[in-house]
This record gives C-alpha cells, structure tokens and sequence, in this order.
C-alpha cells in the first residue's frame, strides 16, 4: 500500500501521480486512485486492480489540478471493490482521503457519524475520516482544525492525506506508517515512500510518528500531536542513492 501527494503553484497532470503511483507498487495493492481538486468539488477516479488497471478507463492526461493525492490500497476493512478503493469523500463530495494503516476505533465512529445523518458509501475503517472532518467544518471549524480533531479521535496506525476543495493544501498525518515530505520548486510532494517523487527532487523531511501538519506549493508546517511546532528547517534531509 503507499501514498502520493502533490500540490503545486501550477497545474499538473494526474498522469504525474499515476506514475509516482508505479513506483509504490512494490510495497503491495489490490486497488488504486487517484483525487484532484477542483473548483467546488472533488475529482476521484479509481479501480480495483492496477495503475495500468486505471489508466485503461481513465484519461488521466485529461485531468490536471494544482492539488493531487492518490492510493494504491491493501485491504483491511472490505473487500478490494471500487466503492471500498481510496480516496474518499465526504457526504458533500469537497472533501477527499487517502489512508494506509487501520483505524481499531472506527465502528464507534462511523455509529456515531451515520447517527448525525452521514452516510457511508464504503466499509472501509477509512471513510470515518472525511466525514468526521465535514462534520467538524459544519460546526464552524476551519480545515485545518477540523483535520487535527479528526486525527485526534483515531486510534490505531495510519499515513493519512485530505485535500479540501477550494484550498491548495494537503493535510498530512502520521503514526506507524511511513510518510516522507519532499520539497521542490514551486511544489512540494509527500508520499510513504521518497522513491515516489525522486525524480523531482532529493530534498526530504522523513516524518516521525505522532506528527501531522500539511503543505501548500512552497510552504511546510509540521507539529506534533501536543500542538507544537517542529522547525522545518533543521530536519531537511539530501537523499542519494
Ligand atoms: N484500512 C484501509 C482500508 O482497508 C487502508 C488499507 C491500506 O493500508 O491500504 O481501506
């Protein structure tokens, strides 16, 4: 299973994380997809099976966006189907996640959220996340505190990116799952493993876990879960191999 996320000052192609998708095959997958921002909405395409699996019902040349994420999944809760594959949304469709790892606490809940009136288009531990989030946005929070108040209701292990519609940011969590920050010109990227987006640049901050934060195209914020800020600065790394 692995992560990819992308924000960028210009657009990008989707077939950009298709192929950082590629590169995390390795680590093992059942589905994948693939969500790009749009204006008012969320643009999600996925598939049981394969990045070649996807690229054959989607055009995904066709598809470009400053913000884009994607998944290929290993199963935990559900079985690889399409509506079970990542990323997903909310009830409004403006909120969109990728996950790898498993949420123990997530039948409390999804129990909880489908009693305020959400519903659920997957069985995944996963889907709890973007609904938690617009559930927290609908009270008066902002994203970003939203993201944090989700994350902080979860136990068990994740890698988790969301992207909100209307915002050019990804918002990132991490514990015991892998998760590496990379840091471009002009676009940041972040994914569970480097060798997803090597090719754009070396510069890294490899997470720890307990952290969570997010990126925009050139701008970085890390903290960890007691709230406080971590120096970005001091933890960049050059990779070489
Ligand atoms: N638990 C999630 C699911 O079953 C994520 C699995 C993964 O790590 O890919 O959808």
């Amino acid at each position: 299973c692995g992560i990819i996320g992308i924000v960028s000052h210009k657009e990008q192609r989707a077939s950009i994380v298709a192929s950082c998708l590629r590169l995390l095959e390795y680590r093992g997958y059942d589905s994948v997809g693939i969500a790009a921002l749009d204006v008012g909405k969320v643009e999600v395409m996925k598939t049981v099976g394969g990045v070649e699996d996807l690229l054959k019902q989607v055009d995904v040349d066709s598809i470009s966006s400053s913000v884009l994420v994607g998944h290929t999944r290993w199963a935990t809760h559900g079985m690889p189907t399409f509506s079970n594959a990542h990323p997903h949304t909310d009830c409004s469709s403006k909120i969109a996640v990728v996950h790898n790892g498993t949420i123990t606490n997530f039948d409390v809940l999804k129990e909880e959220l489908t009693s305020l009136g959400h519903r659920f288009k997957s069985e995944t531990d996963t889907e709890v996340i973007p609904h938690m989030m617009e559930e927290w946005i609908k009270k008066g929070l902002t994203s970003w505190e939203a993201f944090k108040r989700t994350v902080q209701a979860l136990n068990g292990s994740y890698a988790i990116l969301a992207v909100v519609s209307g915002e050019r940011r990804i918002y990132f969590a991490r514990k015991d799952n892998p998760l590496t920050i990379g840091l471009g010109k002009g676009s940041n990227y972040i994914a569970s493993d480097a060798e997803a987006f090597v090719r754009f640049t070396r510069r890294v901050v490899r997470l720890m876990d307990g952290e969570l934060g997010y990126i925009e195209a050139d701008e970085v914020r890390i903290f960890d879960f007691t709230g406080k800020e971590i120096a970005v600065g001091e933890r960049v790394m050059e990779i070489g191999w």
